[in-house]
């Protein structure tokens, strides 16, 4: 199916590895052109050659997404993006007892203040085009609470409500904004939560994998290149009535009807 987004220009936030980059990569087959990021710069340059080979033009900034300098630096390589797509890494296990104001704020900072920054300076440009695309990437944790990610479960709710109101406020000028809800993929960041698990309950990591995969309805883990096809048809001109959705990406884990 062609996309119909050729020649447009994206945001990739933290997109070196895993979700970022599965976007990044389903955007480029679709021929947009990119800026991603991420704080190390071996795996952005892999990560830059990679997309490269698929002959859009990318601009890798290395930079920590959730300080005001990295946000910056990504808005001006990418000002009058027509496509951005919010990610950053995902808060860290616990318990709530142990949670501090700092950990909360630091949360906050990463999942939902930073994200609602990108969003806040791209719009005016996007509503003056009168097309435009942001697709934030947040969690299976949004819908149903995940114990060990309290934090994510309470920051990544308030960019939630946020997208709620925008979203219908911008609508009209033919520019969609949209969640997608992750639940368990084969990347770098469920490797190293079931690794923690795994040491919290003394138990093997193949383990912790093999129980969480069966809980799964479909029996594994969403791959990156799923999740990107699913990002780029968002961020297509098929998806101009699509608003203000979360849209779960879980095999089926999150149990609910609607
Ligand atoms: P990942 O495989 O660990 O990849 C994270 C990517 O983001 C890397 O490129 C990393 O590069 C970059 N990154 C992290 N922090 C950054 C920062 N502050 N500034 C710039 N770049 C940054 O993680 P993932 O699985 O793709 O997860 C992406 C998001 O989805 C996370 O918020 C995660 O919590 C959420 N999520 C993931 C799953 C899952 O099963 N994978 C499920 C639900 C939600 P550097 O480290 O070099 O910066």
């Amino acid at each position: 199916m062609d996309l119909g987004i050729k020649g447009k220009t994206a945001i990739v936030c933290a997109s070196s590895k895993g979700l970022g980059f599965g976007c990044a990569k389903a955007l480029a087959q679709a021929g947009v052109n990119l800026i991603i990021c991420s704080r190390g710069e071996g795996d952005l340059l892999k990560a830059t050659q990679s997309l490269l080979s698929l002959g859009v033009d990318v601009t890798p900034i290395v930079c920590d997404i959730t300080s005001e300098e990295g946000q910056q630096k990504v808005l001006e390589a990418g000002a009058g993006a027509d496509i951005l797509v919010t990610n950053s890494g995902g808060p860290p296990p616990g318990h709530w007892s142990e949670w501090k104001k700092e950990d909360i704020l630091s949360a906050i900072d990463s999942n939902m203040l930073t994200p609602i920054n990108l969003i806040q300076n791209l719009l005016p440009g996007m509503i003056k085009k009168e097309w435009g695309r942001v697709v934030n990437i947040t969690s299976q944790s949004v819908k149903a609470p995940i114990q060990a990610l309290g934090l994510s479960n309470t920051a990544r709710s308030g960019l939630t409500g946020y997208v709620a109101g925008v979203s219908r406020q911008v609508a009209p000028s033919g520019v969609t904004i949209n969640n997608l809800l992750p639940g368990s993929h084969d990347t770098d960041r469920i490797r190293s939560l079931n690794k923690s698990e795994s040491l919290s309950r003394n138990i093997a990591y193949e383990e912790v994998e093999k129980e969480g995969k069966s809980l799964i309805p479909a029996g594994r883990y969403g791959t990156v290149d799923e999740f990107g096809a699913i990002c780029a048809f968002l961020c297509s001109n098929h998806a101009g009535f699509i608003v203000g959705q979360n849209i779960l990406v879980d095999g089926g884990n999150v149990n609910s009807t609607f």
